[in-house]
């Protein structure tokens, strides 16, 4: 199968390649692709072979098909051919359509619960407590990171060896393990040319035959009894191993064996759990290891979940959850695999849970705090909003007033801004400054690069100089004379608001009373630099701005400690940036509309995607492409910037682009996140199709910041398929971040819009986002709900010591003395 479909993706390609470019030179090309989708036909599921059926008879009537017809067929054909023919869906659509596989099921080991229960603080024992474990073991389980009992419950099977489910031999797929069953049919100890000797034993199952290979002379005795025996009394015999292919046929070598006799199987029969080793130990030892301290303490844990939860749920109770991910049976091998098994979802739903419960009490916590009570009068307010050059919009309206709650509160204010790019957020925390500084308090503006750093620093400067705040700036590269002068005026109190970058959470750095901080683009900077700036201040009020438009759910987990405040709304007399996909065929257009743009003293970037395979090739796409566009548009010109340039050469690079100095920037790196050119009315988005929609969305974001009509070419090609033109459709139709997040969620998971580790996100142990996100969702809502009915989780002893076992140091719930 795979070798016919490859010819017919490489035909097709070679046809439609270049805009139909070679389509001339390939004479009667029906008459290839109707012999090689008849080869493909037997080895698709039904509905492929439908449409192949259909295919086959457009191809009889391909000679008498205008030219335009033709092409429009084999686009039409490409594209499902490159969307919907994948290997791997094939196969997976040819394996639903055959009966059920038979599956050869041993007993399983089953939980036995011990009379009397342990208190769960037993669990938190390190595994040197438990009974009869050897030094040794305790070592190999340290060097899996595994410390405590619960650390090895938790220490989860990462992926399964199914060697319960019977392939028969007429079905097998070389390069996999897989079981077989069959009879013995020969056996044979052979010399091989090479002088070696080896024993092969055929299995048959009527469907086929397969031969066991084994090298180990040491073994032949054994399994030539074995086999013989089982060949005698007509026994089936069970082998599980990695099936080659040869000249003769199937081969395993080496397979685990086992005669069937019902209710003896030891080795087969069984899911296998595959754990995660550590160097130098092997699958087996850690097996046994974990397998040891579970089947040791499981009889003794205790159920914590609510009764009502589990029941609504449908959560297996604990012990049981955790012993059959460690010792399935019956479960269904492809609900393992994908993790949805009952089992591994009650132990998933539970760490989210316990999670989502640490969260919310330590938000309970940190509202209990002493922080500052800044005096924010209306008159204040009204000042700051006077000077402004425009009027606020309602959106920002709302969120300061969110804000200035916060800050007139004696407890520390820890919010998240959410705002789309352009929406304003930098004037509402420059706001916050001026409330603070009035109170007779510094701010510290913390922002992920220096050219967003210096921008800041110039609009802050712009909103706060009349009022006679000194406003200062504090970067990595400038001269240790200057951040000492700088260090000085910040303790001294001189300088009441400094922006800068990581300079800011350096140690040189101390301040008089910082009493704000405001941090930029989150997603750059850990919870832990957060920490750090605050620890600059005594109880300092926290804002975050974010333009990452994440959904609720997620952005509540991410910044889970953090109240959000979303400014969902433009700036009025904002046009919305008209978007438009355009092929890349259609270049002529849109060097015309560059050109347009360019005349009237507007500016434009065009930006491809980073190419990384390999530094050499990047390098030389960045600099074709830059030559490419400066003779393309002449007279103007063309600046580059390319992901392979130091920070300070980019910063060069987008500070000439500032100033107008060229025109037009390409770029092969993501243009940094909140650059603020306001002349920019054209982006171009090489490639689109290889974005994902929320950078898309960033990106776009860098045009339409002023009152200029700006313009978005989302540039793709024509053989790129259905989806992805769905997906670009999204940007065309919307300029709104929230539904396209909604949409990028739907399409790829949260894991990919937003990476899981830099925001703490992946300190799960079981629980991964990206697949686990439906049961985020469940178990954020049931945490939600146990909290407003019982704050101090009253009753719930156990519970409440094992969430903070697990979370309690990360939300610092742990109370000391
Ligand atoms: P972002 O949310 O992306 O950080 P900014 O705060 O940089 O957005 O604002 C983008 C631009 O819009 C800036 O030039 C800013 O001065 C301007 N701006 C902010 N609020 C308003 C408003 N209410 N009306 C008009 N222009 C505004
Ligand atoms: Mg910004």
């Amino acid at each position: 199968m795979e070798k016919s479909l490859k010819e017919i993706k490489e035909l097709l390609n070679l046809l439609t390649k270049n805009n139909f470019a070679l389509f001339p030179r390939v004479k009667d090309p029906e008459k290839r692709l109707r012999k090689l989708f008849s080869e493909l036909k037997p080895h698709l599921d039904r509905k492929r072979k439908a449409w192949v059926d259909k295919v086959l008879k457009l191809l009889d009537t391909y000679p008498q098909m205008t030219q335009e017809q033709q092409k429009r067929f084999l686009r039409e054909l490409h594209s499902v051919i490159t969307l919907k023919f994948t290997t791997e869906e094939i196969e997976k659509a040819r394996e639903k359509e055959l009966p059920p596989k038979e599956r050869v099921v041993a007993a399983g080991k089953n939980l036995k619960r011990a009379p009397k229960l342990y208190p769960i603080e037993a669990f938190f024992q390190p595994v040197e407590k438990i009974k009869g474990i050897t030094a040794k073991r305790v070592n190999r389980l340290k060097k899996l990171g595994i410390e405590s009992v619960i650390d090895a419950i938790y220490y989860l099977p990462f992926r399964y060896e199914d060697r319960t489910t019977v392939t028969k031999m007429a079905q097998l797929k070389p390069d996999r393990e897989q079981l077989v069953k069959g009879k013995v049919t020969a056996i044979s100890q052979i010399k091989t040319k090479n002088g070696k000797e080896l024993l092969k034993v055929t299995l048959y199952d009527k469907t086929g035959a397969v031969s066991l290979i084994f090298l180990n002379k040491k073994v032949f005795g054994y399994y030539k009894l074995l086999f013989e025996k089982a060949k005698k009394l007509g026994k089936e015999v069970l082998a599980y191993g990695k099936v080659k292919r040869s000249t003769s046929g199937f081969t395993i070598y080496h397979p685990e064996v086992e005669v069937l006799e019902p209710g003896r199987l030891e080795k087969l029969g069984r899911i296998l759990p595959i754990y995660h080793c550590a160097e130098g130990l092997k699958q087996t030892t850690v097996r046994r290891d974990i397998h040891f301290v579970v089947e040791k303490v499981l009889p003794f844990m205790p159920e914590y979940l609510p009764e009502k939860i589990r029941k609504r749920q449908k959560l297996l109770e604990a012990a049981e959850a955790f012993w059959r991910v460690h010792f399935p049976s019956d479960e269904k091998p492809e609900e393992l695999q994908t993790f949805r098994s009952p089992p591994q979802r009650r132990v998933i739903f539970d760490e989210l849970f316990l999670f989502q419960l640490a969260l919310a009490l330590h938000r309970q916590k940190v509202k209990r705090e002493r922080g500052i009570a800044f005096p924010v009068t209306e008159e204040l307010i009204e000042e700051f909003k006077k000077a402004l050059p425009f009027k606020l919009t309602g959106a920002q309206e709302r969120v300061l007033k969110e804000i200035v709650e916060d800050m007139k509160k004696p407890e520390p204010m820890n919010r998240l801004v959410q705002g789309d790019v352009g929406s304003g957020k930098t004037v509402v925390a420059a706001a916050a400054a001026f409330f603070a500084a009035k109170s007779g308090y510094q701010t510290a503006v913390m922002a992920p690069t220096e050219i967003l750093a210096n921008q800041h620093y110039k609009k802050f400067k712009e909103f706060l100089k009349p009022y006679g705040i000194t406003v200062g700036l504090l970067t990595g590269s400038m001269t240790k004379r200057e951040k000492e002068t700088v260090y000085r005026a910040i303790k001294e109190g001189v300088i009441k608001v400094v922006v800068g970058t990581h300079a800011l959470i350096q140690e040189g750095v101390e301040f008089k009373n910082l009493g704000l901080v405001v941090i930029d683009e989150q997603h750059r900077f850990g919870v832990k630099q957060r920490v750090e700036l605050k620890k600059k201040g005594k109880m300092p009020d926290v804002l975050v701005m974010t333009a990452t438009p994440i959904p609720r759910t997620l952005a509540m987990t991410a910044y889970g400690d953090l109240d959000v405040s979303v400014i969902d709304e433009l700036p009025a007399g904002r046009k919305p940036v008209k978007t438009e996909i355009l092929f890349s065929d259609e270049l002529p257009k849109l060097v015309k509309r560059l050109k347009e743009e360019l005349q009237k003293g507007n500016r434009a970037y065009i930006v491809y995607p980073l190419v990384e395979e390999s530094e050499k090739l990047e390098l030389k796409a960045a600099t074709e492409m830059h030559h490419f566009w400066s003779e393309k548009l002449k007279p103007y010109r063309v600046g580059l910037l390319h992901g392979k340039m130091k920070q300070e050469e980019k910063d060069k690079v987008m500070e000439a682009f500032k100033r107008g100095e060229f025109q037009v920037l390409v770029s092969t790196t993501v243009i940094e996140v909140g650059v603020d050119v306001p002349e920019a009315t054209v982006m171009v988005i090489e490639h689109a199709e290889r974005f994902g929609l929320a950078q898309l969305h960033q990106l776009r974001g860098r045009v339409g910041r002023g009152d200029r009509q700006s313009y978005c070419y989302l540039v793709t090609s024509r053989e790129v398929g259905e989806e992805a033109i769905k997906r670009l459709k999204v940007l065309e139709s919307t300029n709104d971040g929230f539904k396209i997040a909604e949409a990028d969620l739907a399409f790829r998971g949260p894991g990919e819009i937003f990476g899981t580790r830099q925001s703490g996100l992946g300190d799960f142990k079981v629980a991964d986002l990206r697949r686990d996100y439906d049961i985020l969702k469940e178990a954020r809502r049931e945490a939600m709900e146990l909290i407003k009915e019982n704050p101090e989780l009253n009753g719930l002893e156990e519970l409440k010591k094992l969430m903070k076992f697990r979370f309690g140091e990360k939300f610092d719930l742990v109370e000391v003395g």
